[in-house]
C-alpha cells in the first residue's frame, strides 16, 4: 500500500462509507477479485458501511444482486448505485415529472418510468436522454437528433466512450451520443455519472456522511479518482483494472492512496 501524501493514514481511519466501482474494483465479468470478499467482511466487522457506484446503467439492481448472490455476497438493492437510475432521480428532483426520449434499453425506461417521467417514444419530449444501448437502431438515433437540434435538453448517463469486453472495447453512452452530437452541432447540457460529483453527493446525503468520512475506490484515475477529487473526499486506486504504474505516473490525477487490491486496504481500516 502506498500512501501518497502524509494524511492519508488518518484520513483512511476516519471513513465510514466506502463507495466502490465494480469492473476492475470489486470484479471483473462477475467474477470478484482477489481480496474482495475480505474487504467486504472487513468492512461488515467494524460497522462501516459500503455501496457500489458504476456508470454501466446497462444491468438492473436485480441482476447485479443476482450475480454477487452467485459468489455468497450479499448487498442489497440500496447499496448499488447505477448512472442510469441516478440520471432518473436527479432529473425529477430537478425539473419533476417530465417528457422524456430515451435512447437505451427497455430496463432503463421501466426505471425512468419508475421515477415517475413520461417515456415517450412518438412525441416530442422535453428531455432526450442517451445510455448505453444494446438495442442501438438508427431510427433511435436520428429521433435523438431530430429533437435535440430542436432544442431538447440533452443528457447523457455518463461519459464512458467504451466499455470493456472479452472481445475488446465496445462503444458505451459517449459514443453513442457523439453521433446525435455531430448530427444535430448540439453539445450535452449534462452529462451524468462519474467524474461529475452530483452522483456521489446524492449517495453521501443519502447515507448521511460527512465528506472526510467517504472514501472512493477505483481503478481508472479519470473516473473514479476525478470523481473524489471533484467531491472533495479520500481516494484509492487499487491496480486490479485499468490503472497501471505508467498511467499513474504521467497523470496529474493523484488518489490519496495506492493498493494493489481491496484485500490490501482491508489490513489498514
Ligand atoms: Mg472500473
Amino acid at each position: 500500500m502506498i500512501f501518497l501524501n502524509d494524511n492519508s493514514r488518518n484520513k483512511l481511519k476516519k471513513i465510514k462509507l466506502f463507495v466502490l466501482d465494480i469492473d476492475g474494483t470489486f470484479s471483473l465479468s462477475g467474477k470478484p477479485l482477489p481480496g474482495a470478499k475480505e474487504f467486504i467482511s472487513t468492512i461488515k466487522n467494524q460497522n462501516k458501511h459500503f455501496v457500489f457506484l458504476t456508470n454501466n446503467s446497462n444491468k438492473s439492481l436485480e441482476e447485479y444482486v443476482f450475480e454477487f448472490k452467485k459468489h455468497n455476497i450479499d448487498v442489497s438493492k440500496k447499496q448499488i448505485f447505477t448512472a442510469g437510475i441516478e440520471t432518473a432521480e436527479y432529473i425529477y428532483q430537478k425539473f419533476g415529472r417530465r417528457k422524456i426520449y430515451i435512447v437505451g434499453t427497455n430496463a432503463i425506461k421501466e426505471i425512468f418510468s419508475k421515477y415517475g417521467h413520461e417515456v415517450v417514444e412518438n412525441e416530442e419530449p422535453d428531455i432526450v436522454v442517451i445510455s448505453f444501448d444494446k438495442s442501438l437502431t438508427y431510427e433511435k438515433l436520428a429521433k435523438a437528433s431530430v429533437y435535440v437540434s430542436k432544442g431538447k435538453l440533452f443528457v447523457l448517463t455518463n461519459p464512458d466512450l467504451n466499455c470493456p469486453s472479452k472481445d475488446g472495447p465496445i462503444p458505451d453512452t459517449g459514443s453513442i451520443a457523439s453521433v446525435i452530437e455531430k448530427a444535430s452541432d448540439k453539445k450535452p447540457n449534462i452529462v451524468f455519472g462519474k467524474p461529475d460529483p452530483l452522483i456521489l453527493e446524492m449517495i453521501i446525503k443519502k447515507f448521511n456522511v460527512k465528506k472526510e468520512e467517504t472514501c472512493v475506490i477505483g481503478d481508472r484515475l479519470y473516473t473514479d479518482i476525478l470523481l473524489g477529487i471533484r467531491a472533495e473526499v479520500t481516494t484509492i486506486l487499487v491496480l486490479t483494472g485499468e490503472a497501471k504504474g505508467e498511467d499513474i505516473k504521467n497523470s496529474n490525477i493523484k488518489p490519496d492512496i495506492i493498493a494493489k487490491d481491496l484485500g490490501e486496504i482491508a489490513k489498514f481500516i
